[in-house]
């Protein structure tokens, strides 16, 4: 880390935010141009502070293997992949990038920051046997889910998990799919390790506590990005042919202040998280996986319920949630004023527009906002028929930003995904929204990198891409051979074989 910034420097790329995102982006333009100029600054005090953070979020390595959201069911009855297929690729993508970088050293011991940890899909009433079958049927005939297994035999699911079945009514229908090379990753540990491997290089520093506060363009051409020092009060501008805003929830009103017309019309709106964290190591040791069960009717995508194995600091843990809740803060260390602030007269028909459209989500969060620990208890049950509330303890996930955008006929939607909003030179980039989130960092950056940023020639970009990532521009599932390959390469450079 860098003590001190010049009260005016030119730089090739600022980064702003130390999350993933930056981190993932700093790194791959380190491999595909390592004279690059890299400065990124951060307002906290540490790199991964945020949603980044490893109990901000639930660490699950989103493959489609488990998550019930990413397959629905059409008014048909049969389930569309399309979107699992695009999600199991995308983190193929990251498992790439992480193999090369461990492979040629420049991040060392995986198991820091990576699992292996079996993913299962669980269900218990007949409709939902039903669908689950039919979304089994439908994925097992792609070669990414190829390892999935289904069961509705109960003493299989008994031994898949057993704390799941103890207590549990065995008279009701119940099934599971499992895909036993599923993952968990530990991503604040692997922000850490690349914000390291980024910091080796005398192109690239960081800066903590320091807060950017605006952005303009400058009559250099150059994105003026004036930034405050947090201990000293100094303030500074740096001056950049590129900017990454990867600031997190903090990403929309930057990319506001940067005032590209490419940023009209986008609201945000927060969704925030709680986990129940398991205390008894007793519990937390009869439980090898992550479960994923379905959504309540209203729920959002992302607050599918799930009882989680955790790898934190070479520790087993053990998570149930998330329950939903609302806090008008874009980050979980911001301010309360984030979300009335970020109103803008080009913002406001879409947020109200979107809001009015929504008003499911707002009762289920309301609901969720008002459970009672027994509540909570009640839901845990599902999962745990046996839970005891002494067994747990409430926990504080990270924020999101649900992205709020113009539509030409609904006047404004309220979108559950990530965006990269870039200007049409490619001279600045933020991105918004959380999910699937930081699973799908390699793949974001390397759709952006694809598209064009200024500081890198698109040509250069594909070639070193193709090197780094063999299934860059390529349809894995297609591709039996370079998926056997690559599977073979990941598991054993990364150890989750
Ligand atoms: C409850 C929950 C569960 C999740 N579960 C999963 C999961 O299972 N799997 C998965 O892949 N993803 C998951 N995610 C999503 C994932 O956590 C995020 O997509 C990812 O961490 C976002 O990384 P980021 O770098 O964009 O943001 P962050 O990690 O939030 O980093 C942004 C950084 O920018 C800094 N910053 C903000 N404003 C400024 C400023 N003005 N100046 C300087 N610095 C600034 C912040 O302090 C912060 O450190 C989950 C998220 C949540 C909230």
């Amino acid at each position: 880390m860098s003590i001190e910034i010049a009260p005016r420097e030119r730089v090739d790329v600022v980064l702003i935010g130390a999350g993933v995102m930056s981190a993932t982006l700093g790194t791959l333009l380190r491999q595909v141009d390592p004279s690059l100029s890299i400065v990124c600054f951060e307002s906290l005090d540490r790199v991964a502070a945020e949603s980044s953070d490893a109990w901000n979020n639930a660490g699950t390595g989103h493959s489609a293997f488990c998550e019930l959201n990413y397959t629905p069911q059409k008014s048909d009855g049969s389930v569309n992949i399309s979107k699992a297929i695009q999600i199991n690729q995308q983190f193929q993508e990251s498992l790439q990038f992480w193999t090369y970088l461990v492979e040629q050293g420049k991040i060392t011991c995986p198991h820091e920051f990576i699992t292996k940890v079996p993913h299962l899909s669980f269900v218990t009433t007949d409709k939902s046997v039903s669908f689950l079958r039919k979304r089994y049927e439908a994925l097992s005939k792609n070669l990414l889910f190829r390892e999935m297994e289904y069961t509705e035999d109960k003493a299989k699911i008994a031994e898949w998990i057993p704390l799941m079945m103890e207590g549990r009514d065995m008279s009701r229908s119940m099934a599971a799919t499992r895909v036993e090379h599923g993952t968990d990753v530990d991503f604040g540990a692997l922000t850490r390790k690349l914000f390291a491997y980024l910091l080796k290089g005398k192109q690239s520093r960081l800066f903590l506590r320091h807060r950017v506060t605006s952005i303009g363009r400058g009559k250099d051409c150059r994105w003026h990005v004036h930034v405050k020092n947090l201990q000293t009060g100094r303030a500074a501008t740096v001056c950049a042919r590129f900017v990454f805003i990867g600031a997190g929830g903090g990403a929309l009103p930057l990319l506001q202040e940067a005032g590209i017309d490419e940023g009209n019309g986008y609201g945000g709106f927060p969704v925030s998280g709680q986990w129940l964290r398991c205390v008894n190591p007793e519990v937390i040791e009869q439980h090898s996986a992550k479960v994923y069960g379905k959504a309540s009717v209203g729920a959002p995508p992302m607050s599918v319920p799930h009882l989680d194995m955790r790898m934190t600091g070479g520790k087993k843990e053990l998570l149930f949630g998330p329950y939903a809740g609302f806090t008008a803060k874009f980050l979980k260390h911001g301010s309360y004023l984030d979300m009335i602030k970020s109103v803008r007269p080009g913002n406001l028909y879409p947020m109200i527009k979107a809001g009015l459209d929504n008003v499911d989500l707002t009762k289920y969060l309301v609901k969720e906002v008002m459970q009672s620990p027994q509540d909570r208890l009640k839901s845990l049950r599902k999962f745990v028929p046996n839970a005891r509330l002494e067994d747990w303890e409430l926990a504080i996930a990270g924020q999101r930003v649900q992205i709020i955008k113009s539509h030409k006929e609904k006047g404004g939607v309220l979108e559950f995904g990530t965006e990269v909003i870039r200007d049409s030179e490619g001279s600045i980039a933020a991105l918004l929204g959380a999910s699937p989130g930081a699973s799908t960092a390699v793949s974001i950056m390397l759709g952006m990198l694809q598209k064009g940023i200024t500081v890198i020639k698109p040509e250069l970009a594909k070639t070193r891409l193709a090197e780094l990532i063999p299934s860059f521009g390529k349809k894995l599932d297609q591709e039996p051979g370079l998926l056997d390959q690559i599977t073979a390469q990941a598991r054993a450079a990364l150890r989750i074989g």
